[in-house]
């Protein structure tokens, strides 16, 4: 035959269209066929052989085409309203069984039902069946005339090219397809196992997510066992812009959300969730405990996620879950290393460099800050007489009082032991004076159970002393220095109180001789006084 190689042509021409997607491919195969043969219409059929189910895919009519998806079962009743095939089923099976393609006169028109069959197997084609089997119907309606044997030979040709130009395509698209992602799994992988100790190691994950899948959003959630929610972390777009959505909590509640009923496996198929076929929900676990929830969506270019896409994904699900948990992980070691476990205040390490930063803002700008320097009065004693472990309570109370009090931008920090340092930036001497006040109140009411002794609660006072910068002090060293003096001032004459550095300096004589003499300020109790007090077993209240 000679023209099979002109077909050819002609079908590799509309191969192109493989590319816009299958239905695309197909209506332009239907096109094609309909101006070679001259054609009123034409209609492509797959047949499922496994099940006998033959699906009308796709109708052209007078040169327009329709997406059809209408099931029906040659030798059985039609299922489909519109389709009837009854009674031209021995014509359907006969061109599927024989392969040859069969030509017959029905009452509206001239037909042929020209089959094809494609074998894959041993294709790596991914989630397509082995065989692919159907026929094309060629309709002449209007134009009375038959088909000739030779044109149907031409079309079996004709068809067969087309089919085969598309078997080809599809495994040229799956090729590239696989190497795009052996480049992914190999991208994505250093990008996880690099994401431990990267400060930004979440958005490095999902900017990863979202390039090498093209997707139109990538959302990270991550479930806060402690508070019981499921917390908005980051989410990626399509320009990949990275966002917090930090204000998204959802209670992990059976039936509160969608996604919690997801994470918490409520959800049928818990492991993905398909929404539209344009959302893929895909629960992180690790070591069979979900810790959170990344969803990928295409939902604004309303794109169906490829199935490939969806297999990665899922063979990548364990390695996120595993890199989002390191950096959790690492979070929570820093967060350690910076934070006393006791009181939840940041270490002095951690204010040392708060305080540099702000110190040199307030200089920069002209700013005051002030410095709070309190201690714990008689600690030692509360820890001999009650216990360790009273004493800890006494450092915990301490910690949330402070912390519960403080504004945005001030910084604590347990400075050691029993002491604290409070950091206020931009507050003169009366309005850290003020503050301190406040706490020595908020402290007064403090009541420690000490069950176990006849008392069964105990009072904790402490001392604060303030510095202001520049009043006081224009460097970091002599500001703390300052603070302290003042402290020290206070436990010399009040302890309990608050005393700004300026006003006992002005009020006391030099350290060295309080410290031989003894400083007397009216209203206040001799440290000897308190030496005294100390041993008799009163040195701090105890309520009854
Ligand atoms: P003052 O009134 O002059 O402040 O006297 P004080 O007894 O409080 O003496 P000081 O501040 O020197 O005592 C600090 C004590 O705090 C010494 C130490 O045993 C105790 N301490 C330090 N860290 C902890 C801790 O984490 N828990 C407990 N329970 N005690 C601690
Ligand atoms: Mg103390």
């Amino acid at each position: 035959m000679k023209k099979p190689k002109k077909f050819k042509e002609q079908a590799n021409d509309y191969s192109q269209a493989y590319y816009a997607g299958q239905d695309a491919f197909f209506k332009a195969a239907l096109e094609a066929a309909s101006r070679r043969f001259e054609l009123d219409g034409a209609s492509f059929y797959e047949y499922d052989e496994k099940t006998s189910h033959l699906r009308l895919r796709l109708r052209l009519l007078r040169g327009v085409v329709f997406e059809h998806e209408e099931n029906s079962m040659p030798g059985a009743p039609s299922i489909s309203a519109g389709v009837r095939l009854r009674r031209t089923d021995s014509v359907w099976l006969k061109a599927l069984k024989t392969l040859q393609p069969v030509p017959f006169k029905g009452p509206a028109g001239y037909f042929a039902a020209i089959p094809f069959r494609l074998d894959y197997s041993g294709a790596p084609l991914q989630n397509s069946p082995a065989v692919s089997t159907g026929f094309v119907r060629l309709e002449r309606y209007l134009r009375k005339k038959r088909f000739s044997p030779s044109e149907c030979a031409a079309a079996m040709a004709f068809i067969g090219e087309f089919l085969r130009n598309y078997y080809k395509a599809e495994f040229f698209s799956l090729n590239k397809k696989y190497s795009r992602n052996i480049e992914a799994i190999t991208e994505l992988t250093e990008v996880f196992a690099g994401s431990l100790r990267v400060r930004d190691s979440f958005r490095r994950i999902l900017a990863g997510i979202q390039t090498y899948f093209g997707f139109d959003r990538v959302r990270l959630y991550l479930i806060d066992e402690k508070n019981k929610k499921l917390k908005g972390e980051l989410s990626a777009d399509i320009r990949g812009q990275i966002k917090s959505i930090a204000y998204e909590e959802i209670p992990l509640e059976p039936g509160a959300h969608r996604f919690a009923d997801i994470v918490l496996g409520r959800d049928s198929g818990a492991f993905m969730e398909r929404y539209k076929d344009c959302v893929l929900y895909l629960p992180l676990a690790v070591q069979g405990a979900t810790i959170g929830l990344l969803i990928v969506d295409n939902l604004l270019s309303q794109q169906r996620i490829a199935q490939e896409d969806l297999v990665l994904l899922k063979s990548f699900a364990g390695q996120i879950g595993l890199a989002v948990d390191n950096v959790r992980l690492f979070d929570k070691v820093e967060e350690l290393s910076l934070y006393d476990e006791l009181t939840k205040l940041p270490l002095r390490r951690y204010f040392n460099q708060r305080f540099q930063e702000e110190f040199y803002r307030a200089e920069r700008f002209k700013q005051p800050l002030a410095l709070i320097w309190g201690d714990i009065d008689y600690f030692k004693e509360i820890n001999d007489t009650y216990g360790h472990q009273i004493g800890d309570c006494a450092l915990k109370e301490m910690g949330r009082v402070i912390l519960s009090n403080l504004r945005k931008i001030d910084f604590p920090c347990r400075y050691g032991g029993d002491e604290v340092i409070i950091m206020l930036p931009q507050a003169t001497g009366a309005e850290a004076m003020k503050f301190a006040r406040r706490l020595l109140e908020e402290l007064s009411e403090v009541r420690i159970p000490v069950p176990f002794s006849k008392t069964r609660e105990l009072q904790i006072s402490i001392s604060f002393g303030v510095s202001t910068f520049p009043q006081d002090a224009v460097s970091q060293e002599k500001l703390l220095e300052k603070a302290d003096d003042a402290l020290y001032w206070v436990k010399s004459h009040s302890r309990g109180s608050a005393a700004l550095y300026s006003e006992s300096a002005a009020e006391s004589p030099p350290k060295a001789e309080q410290a031989g003499g003894g400083a007397t300020v009216p209203g206040s109790t001799a440290p000897e006084a308190r030496e005294k007090n100390a041993d008799s077993g009163e040195k701090y209240n105890v309520n009854n």
